[in-house]
């Protein structure tokens, strides 16, 4: 980007533009090359001008989250990378809520574990099931993230976007389709992605200990069953039909097996691991190993639950 083009970028945000950016303190991987420009996005009007920017200077975007789902390539990314900050991450109890169904809204940029955390205090029951999942609201709504039975599916009452093309929407669950870590239809009529700004969730009253037994407890499995120590982006794989990732790479022999710095977990084979400096390159070369022994033995073709940019 010219000087000029840098100037004009900066003058659409209040926060400092970060040029040729390192991307991977971004991520939970702690891997990946710069992008041109990482913006921090604090308010809506500053998104639209943004995107519109991009779009009219043919510059490529892409939105992450705590980027615990990410992998980012050893070349970096050729755009802007945006994020929210502390104004777009911001939760409230919605006026209309009743008190056995408790409506609240949750800035995108919010983590579940401060959402979970705000929960508890207040004794809303719902999300339990998120307590560990390390990503922010807008990236478990786009991954419909999940863990023991439950999934933000379950929870959400509407999702607020925001498009190009489209401005602010507010989605509501029974036109939001969601399946297996995924939002199927996340594109508008233009084939736009939409992203996410805020979610409505619905809970309901519990009890304060209640939620933190369950919250205690499911934390105790997790470290019980994931590894500890080193980088990695939860489960690399998504579960085929009626069968579990981590089985089938554990039964194809690959715990343990490296590429570089990049290892099968010797804990739990469906987490990839960053022992020290691996690149992402180390990773996904063992991404094509684990796929192809695994297809060699079960026949089954694993698709990665991780998302690439
Ligand atoms: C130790 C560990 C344990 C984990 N356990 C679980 C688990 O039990 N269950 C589970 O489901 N996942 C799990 N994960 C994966 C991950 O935490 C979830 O998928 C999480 O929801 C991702 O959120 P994020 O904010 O980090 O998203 P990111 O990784 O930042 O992004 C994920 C995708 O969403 C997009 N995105 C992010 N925010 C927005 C937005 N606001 N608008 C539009 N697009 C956006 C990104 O572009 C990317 O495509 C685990 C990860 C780790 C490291």
């Amino acid at each position: 980007m010219t000087d000029q083009e840098k100037a004009e970028l900066q003058k659409l945000v209040s926060t400092p533009v970060k040029w040729d950016c390192s991307l991977a303190p971004f991520t939970s991987f702690g891997v990946g090359g710069p992008a041109t420009a990482v913006i921090v996005v604090e308010e809506l009007s500053e998104l639209a001008n943004l995107l519109k920017y991009c779009s009219r200077n043919k510059l490529r975007y892409r939105f992450i989250g705590r980027g615990t789902n990410i992998l980012v390539e050893d070349n970096g990314f050729d755009g802007v990378v945006l994020l929210f900050g502390k104004n777009l991450s911001a939760i409230k109890l919605l006026e209309d809520s009743e008190p056995e169904n408790i409506r609240i809204q949750v800035g995108a940029g919010c983590s579940l574990a401060k959402l979970l955390n705000w929960c508890s205090k207040r004794s809303f029951s719902g999300l339990e099931f998120a307590s560990g999942i390390p990503g922010s609201v807008g990236g478990a709504v786009i991954m419909n993230a999940g863990a023991w039975a439950g999934e933000m599916a379950d929870v959400l009452a509407a999702v607020n976007v925001f498009s190009m093309t489209s401005g602010e929407e507010k989605i509501t669950r029974d036109k939001l389709d969601f399946g297996y870590r995924k939002w199927r239809n996340r594109n508008n009529a233009a084939g736009e992605e939409r992203l996410v700004v805020s979610a409505e969730i619905v809970l309901q009253k519990g009890t304060k200990a209640t939620i933190e037994t369950k919250c205690r407890e499911y934390q105790k499995k997790r470290k019980e069953k994931q590894p500890k120590g080193l980088k990695n982006a939860g489960s690399f794989f998504k579960n085929p039909p009626g069968d579990s990732a981590g089985r089938l790479i554990e039964a194809a022999g690959l715990k343990g097996t490296r590429c570089g710095d990049a290892m099968v977990s010797s804990v739990h084979a469906n987490f990839l691991v960053n022992t020290g400096k691996a690149r992402a390159d180390d990773i996904k070369q063992l991404m094509q190993i684990v796929v192809k022994k695994v297809k060699e033995e079960s026949g089954i073709e694993l698709q990665a639950e991780v998302h690439f940019l």
